[in-house]
């Protein structure tokens, strides 16, 4: 083994830890406020790409998929090319309320078990 491969899988290794101990330095999520971590960290256009958008915007998977499921892109594009805009919705606003009180990597597998309780 080359001493730059071991060297390269040395930063791999150390990079890991970084992502998963330094939650602090995760970006905060615009919709929820929350951290994000690295795993769940998806891009939103503001303005869907079909609708000629290009400005993205960092958002949890979760809470990206919480947008588009409640929007069409030509809704996004037309009413929602914003974050403020997004939040007055009241289905967001509800959405927002019950995320918030979820750990920020929150995704299906805590749904499962929530509902057997
Ligand atoms: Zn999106
Ligand atoms: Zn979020």
């Amino acid at each position: 083994m080359s001493l730059g491969r071991i060297k390269r899988q040395q930063q791999a290794a150390a990079w890991a830890r970084v992502l998963t101990t330094a939650a602090s330095e995760d970006p905060i999520c615009p919709l929820c406020g929350r951290p994000i971590p690295a795993d769940q960290r998806d891009a939103h256009h503001l303005v869907p790409r079909s609708q000629g958008g290009r400005l993205t915007q960092v958002l949890h998977r979760i809470c990206h998929r919480q947008l588009h499921a409640l929007f069409t892109e030509a809704e996004l594009a037309r009413e929602y090319p914003t974050i403020e805009a997004l939040k007055r919705h009241p289905a967001v606003a509800r959405f927002i309320h019950w995320v918030q009180a979820k750990p920020p990597g929150f995704m299906e597998k805590i749904r499962r078990s929530a509902r057997r309780r």
